[in-house]
């Protein structure tokens, strides 16, 4: 049967695999001939189990949304991973990947940094362990994004300005690689999502899949079966929507929707709408869909949710894209700020910015009285409040 998961290359369909400089090799190396036999030692099992239940607070709730599904005339369930331990799903990676760190002997750990979610996610894993971090991000990002630098810092990490280039992720990401190279055998790189060379992705997807293994028994348990009708997830790097998808990926009869920000239009030049704007090429050692100009630059991209304001997808997204098993839906600004705006009335649920993304499918998006759609609320809003309020002058 044909299968959306990685191949043991890293490759889903032409995307994925490992574009690395050689002097990457070893690091990537390594972790590429150990995470799959760390991953299934009973001792880390138990140890990442027993700390999304007790540090974490999974499993998080699978919640039937009574007003919303009023609304919209079908049943809508939120998987409510805003509730998980600093506010989205990011901590489900960061805890795997800190284990992973311990068991490859490891004693540094750095990461790079957009909005500051992941380096908070990752900042807080490192002071539970006792771990020296040290979290590059653009020194525009550390100017624009003031309270998550706070975060880090009262974590214990360092938070190193990237002062090249456009000063923002991307060049966060190059001084990350550079610190690696620099430290191959005392470091692990935590990435934050589906993104990066092999074995990340699949790596990344791996650690987020408890978010499906457990919407499968919340599911069964509410409505009698496993399998949702279609499950729904905003997509930044990827990695809330590979873990909402994991499990139905080679599930035919469960509908993705997968839902991207398109800014201020999908043609407007200010988007991050990468599957539908974007066309293949390398990023962050992968092959994949990204956003970029006629002779390869990368495209600054824009949202208005910090968290989905990423030029490329990871590959499995760009594959769930190009082979048409994933359906694609671009979101404007103005569309997710209403959305957001409507499940705080409808449900007393405030959301954070990439997930109200997701809620405003229902706009356009018609489903059937008796579909099931599950959609993953990745984050909570308290991170973006400022944007509510200047957006709805509150
Ligand atoms: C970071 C973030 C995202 C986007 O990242 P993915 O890797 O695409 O999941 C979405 N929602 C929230 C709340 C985030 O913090």
């Amino acid at each position: 049967m044909k299968s959306y998961h990685a191949d043991e290359r890293g490759y889903y369909g032409e995307f994925g695999g490992a574009f690395i400089p050689e002097m990457l090799y070893p690091n990537c190396e390594e972790l590429r001939q150990n995470y799959l036999s760390i991953m299934e030692e009973p001792s880390f099992k138990e140890e990442f189990h027993q700390l999304l239940k007790d540090y974490v607070g999974r499993p998080t709730p699978l919640y039937f949304a009574n007003r919303l599904s009023e609304k919209y005339n079908t049943k809508i369930y939120l998987k409510r991973e805003d509730l998980c331990h600093t506010g989205a799903h990011k901590v489900n990676n960061t805890i795997g990947q800190i284990l992973m760190a311990k068991k490859l002997g490891k004693n540094r750990i750095i990461a790079e940094t957009g909005a500051g979610q992941h380096g908070v996610a990752t900042a807080t894993v490192c002071a539970l362990m006792g771990i020296e971090c040290i979290v590059y991000m653009g020194e525009i990002d550390i100017a624009r994004q003031a309270p998550n630098v706070a975060r880090m810092k009262m974590l214990g990490a360092e938070v190193r300005p990237a002062t090249s280039g456009s000063k923002t992720l991307k060049d966060a990401t190059n001084e990350a690689i550079r610190d690696w190279i620099n430290n191959p055998v005392d470091t692990h790189y935590i990435i934050g999502s589906v993104v990066g060379p092999h074995p990340y992705p699949d790596m990344v997807a791996r650690f987020q899949s408890v978010i499906s293994e457990e919407i499968k028994s919340q599911l069964q348990e509410k409505e009698g079966r496993e399998k949702p009708d279609y499950v729904v997830a905003c997509v930044g790097g990827g990695s809330n929507a590979a873990g909402a998808f994991y499990h139905y990926l080679d599930t035919p009869d469960v509908g993705i929707i997968a839902v991207e920000a398109a800014g201020k239009g999908i043609h407007s030049g200010e988007s991050a709408a990468t599957s539908a704007l974007g066309k293949v090429g390398i990023i962050h050692g992968s092959k994949t869909l990204l956003m970029q100009t006629q002779d390869g630059q990368i495209t600054e991209p824009y949202s208005i949710s910090a968290g989905l304001d990423y030029p490329g997808v990871g590959p499995m997204h760009a594959h769930l894209y190009t082979s048409g098993r994933g359906e694609f839906i671009s979101i404007t600004d103005d569309d997710a700020m209403k959305a957001g705006l409507e499940l705080c009335k409808l449900e007393g649920i405030i959301p954070a910015i990439e997930s109200s993304h997701a809620l405003a499918i229902f706009e356009d998006r018609k489903f059937n009285p008796d579909d099931v759609v599950v959609v993953n609320l990745s984050g909570r809003g308290d991170k973006d409040l400022q944007n509510y309020i200047d957006y709805f002058k509150l």
